[in-house]
């Protein structure tokens, strides 16, 4: 055997903090505060202020390791303790503000956080949990929304009071603990996910690869996707990277808000989950030629599946990209992106929708097969269902503490949990989350594809389909819709429109029309909650 003769450099992240310092000071990250003003920062102002947000950790003697929290919005001291926190050694955890007190509680504790950074608005939600996490020794206060009030520690009192000069950042193992996220617990507790330096960087290179999501100097990005929600996608990292400008939208969600800041600050890329950009796609066609989204070059959807109909519309009404990936918490999180091959370039529009609406095919290094319930391996022909299994440098090899070891497989492939099919070209289509999966009479029926289905009836806005119990099939699918504001269809209506596609017995037994999908704190549909209102129907009514 000969060795390699290369450097052992270590693959932190306290390189793409250093270097965004070096190379593009002057670059900015521009911040929406609750009032909507906007603040601005320089990456020379934001490498400065991590250095002083270490200081101030080491000055509270926080050791080497430990966690600390967040519980903000997206913003540039969230940002701040992305890079300063793990460049300094330690843990940064970063709290779903969306989950009940309880869990978040359940969660803080079970990471053993010691310090948390707040921002003043959500307060209110932290003290309802506070007093259930034993381990947290401090609490720092980010004003987002006002001057912070005694018996917190003030961020920028904190931050103000350390020196930026002469500051030289620990040297650190690549395979050091740099995050943990929580994935949301749909399934049992909450799992910790406990990326490393090197896992985050290798992400990081990988988002910045043109044929992943491509992020380069140039952009301007925009992740709508909160940074409490698998990383931000790896967004935050990949920006500061690249040197690209960074556009945060704080607590401003809505459609309206979204757009108008992506027009304004002229952002390149951005990236949320559908049911943002299903208000989007609603807003731009009631209001044509409103908003200049000419600078945009691509939409990162994910999260959940992204109708095909949202898709096109986005293409052909408005001249809009979507670039659909498919991801887990377990897997830092990108996993697959749904861009076209070469010599795919002379398919019809139909054909190119096909695989731009599944979810993709693997990342470099990302390695997938999908298997049956006795684990034998399926053929990839685009019509065998089986759990997908994934492995590579930024996939979970266990979870934090002894939570899910089932998910491991002996031979070192990661379960995802859902349910795929893959074609010959690699190309991944879930047709459920292995939870949600319907059976009816021993039959696989995929709710994605009927939802996505549904998406395409003109009426609809929003459609989620879920087992419902039955006496004879065990299963049926239901469908509970969203009609769009002044639309309606009949229950006949839908089933013709499902017909042209699907065999009969796929098609649901009852449309239940809904004001509202239930969603999870990551805005996937809550189909354990549809169940519970209406799963019994068939047997009962
Ligand atoms: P959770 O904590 O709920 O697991 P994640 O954000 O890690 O949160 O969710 C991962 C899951 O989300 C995947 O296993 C898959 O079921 C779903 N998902 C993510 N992206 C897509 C997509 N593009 N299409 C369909 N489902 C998706």
């Amino acid at each position: 055997m000969l060795a390699g003769r290369m450097m052992a450099f270590p693959l932190t992240l306290t390189h793409i903090l250093e270097r965004a310092r070096t190379y593009f000071p002057t670059h900015e990250v521009v911040s929406r505060r609750p009032d909507k003003s906007l603040l601005r920062h320089t990456y020379a102002q934001i490498h400065a202020r991590s250095v002083q947000l270490a200081r101030a950790l080491d000055r509270l003697g926080v050791a080497k390791g430990t966690r600390v929290a967040t519980l903000c919005w997206n913003h540039h001291a969230h940002l701040e303790a992305y890079l300063g926190v793990p460049a300094s050694g330690r843990v940064i955890h970063t709290l779903n503000l969306r989950l009940h007190p309880t869990e978040l509680g359940y969660i803080a504790s079970h990471a053993e956080d010691e310090v948390v950074i707040v921002d003043r608005s959500l307060l209110p939600l932290f003290e309802k949990f506070r007093a259930e996490v034993k381990s947290i020794r401090h609490v720092i206060v980010y004003g987002d929304d006002g001057p912070v009030g005694d018996g917190y520690l003030d961020y920028e009192k904190v931050l103000a009071a350390e020196s930026t000069e002469g500051y030289v950042f620990p040297e650190l193992d690549e395979n050091d603990a740099a995050m943990i996220c929580y994935t949301s617990g749909t399934t049992g507790n909450p799992k910790g996910v406990v990326f490393s330096h090197r896992s985050m960087t290798l992400h990081t290179f990988m988002a910045c690869s043109a044929d992943c999501l491509g992020v380069r100097g140039s952009d301007v990005v925009f992740p709508v996707v909160p940074m409490f929600h698998a990383a931000a996608w790896g967004l935050p990292y990949a920006t500061v990277m690249s040197g690209a400008k960074l556009i945060f939208p704080g607590p401003h969600l809505d459609a309206a808000s979204v757009v108008e800041l992506m027009a304004q600050e002229k952002v390149t890329l951005a990236a949320g989950v559908p049911t943002i950009w299903l208000g989007i796609l609603a807003l731009l066609d009631a209001s044509p030629g409103k908003f200049d989204l000419s600078s945009v070059r691509s939409m990162l959807i994910g999260g959940s599946a992204a109708p095909p109909a949202m898709i096109e519309g986005f293409r052909v009404r408005h001249r809009l990209e979507v670039m659909h990936a498919w991801g887990m918490t377990e897997m830092s999180p990108l996993g697959t992106v749904a861009h076209l091959k070469s010599h795919m370039a002379e398919l019809t529009d139909e054909q190119k929708l096909g695989y731009r609406s599944s979810q993709g095919f693997a990342a470099p290094f990302v390695e997938c097969r999908h298997v049956d319930e006795s684990g034998k391996i399926l053929p990839w022909d685009g019509v065998t269902m089986g759990e997908l299994e994934v492995r590579g440098p930024w996939v979970a090899q266990s979870y934090f503490g002894d939570d899910g070891a089932d998910r491991f497989t002996k031979d070192g492939w990661f379960k995802t949990g859902d349910v795929v099919t893959l074609c010959a070209e690699g190309y991944v289509r879930i047709t459920d989350r292995s939870k949600d999966v319907i059976k009816s009479g021993g039959e696989w029926i995929s709710s994605v594809a009927l939802e996505n289905a549904l998406m395409s009836h003109p009426a609809i806005l929003e459609a989620a389909v879920f087992a419902g119990r039955h006496e004879k099939w065990a299963e049926r699918p239901l469908a509970a819709v969203v009609f769009k504001t002044d639309k309606t269809a009949t229950s006949d209506e839908l089933r013709d429109h499902l017909a042209q596609s699907f065999a009969k017995f796929w098609l649901p037994d009852e449309y239940i029309v809904v004001q509202q999908i239930p969603r999870t704190s990551t805005g996937k549909f809550l189909k354990t909650k549809l169940r519970e209102l209406y799963g019994d129907r068939l047997i009962t009514g």
